[in-house]
C-alpha cells in the first residue's frame, strides 16, 4: 500500500486556464505524487472558445513549472479514464457556495459509478473566489483589464483569439 502512487485528476473545461484553475492546480501538486489536469474534450454539445489542442498547450505552457502536473485532454466517464489511468482521486474547486449543489451533485454520482475513487474540493485564494473563464471571457471581450486573473500565455492567446474574431 505504502509504495501505491496517489495520482488525482483535475477535470474541467479550462476555456481557458484562469489562476483560479491555476491556484488548484499548484495547492493539489503539493498534495499528491501526480495531479493530471483532465481537459474535457468538446463535443457537439460543448461549443468551447479555444480548441483541444489550444486549451492543452495553454495547459502545458502555464503548469511547466509543476513537474508533477501532466495535463491530458480527454474524453468519455471521467471514472472510466480514471481507473485506466490508477487515478484515485478527483479534485475539484469550490469558489463559493453556489458552486456546491452541482458539485455535491456530481461526486455523488462519480462516487457511485466507482466506489475506490474520491472527489476532493479544494479552495482557492479569496483573490480567485469570484472569477471564472466564463467572466473572464466576456470582460475581455469588452475590453476590460483581466491581467490578474489570466497569466500572460492565456493573455496572449485571447488577445489572437479576438483579433481574428
Ligand atoms: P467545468 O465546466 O467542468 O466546471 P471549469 O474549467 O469551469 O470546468 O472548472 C473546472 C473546476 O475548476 C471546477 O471544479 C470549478 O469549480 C473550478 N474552478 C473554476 N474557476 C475557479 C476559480 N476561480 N477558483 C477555484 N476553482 C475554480
Amino acid at each position: 500500500m505504502a509504495d501505491k502512487l496517489n495520482i488525482a485528476i483535475y477535470p474541467g473545461s479550462f476555456d481557458p486556464l484562469t489562476n483560479g484553475h491555476l491556484d488548484i492546480i499548484s495547492r493539489a501538486s503539493k498534495l499528491f505524487d501526480e495531479v493530471i489536469v483532465g481537459i474535457s474534450q468538446s463535443s457537439s454539445s460543448k461549443n468551447y472558445l479555444f480548441s483541444d489542442d489550444e486549451r492543452l498547450k495553454l495547459a502545458k505552457k502555464c503548469t511547466k513549472k509543476l513537474i508533477n502536473v501532466k495535463p491530458i485532454v480527454f474524453d468519455g466517464l471521467l471514472v472510466d479514464y480514471a481507473v485506466k489511468n490508477n487515478v484515485n482521486v478527483i479534485i475539484r474547486g469550490l469558489r463559493a457556495f453556489s458552486d456546491f449543489e452541482s458539485e455535491f451533485q456530481m461526486a455523488l454520482m462519480n462516487r457511485k459509478l466507482n466506489t475506490d475513487i474520491t472527489t476532493i474540493f479544494l479552495m482557492p485564494h479569496e483573490k480567485y473566489t469570484h472569477i471564472s473563464s466564463s467572466i473572464v471571457k466576456e470582460v475581455f471581450s469588452l475590453k476590460g483589464d483581466i491581467s490578474d486573473y489570466v497569466s500572460d500565455e492565456v493573455l496572449e492567446a485571447l488577445n489572437q483569439k479576438y483579433e481574428k474574431k
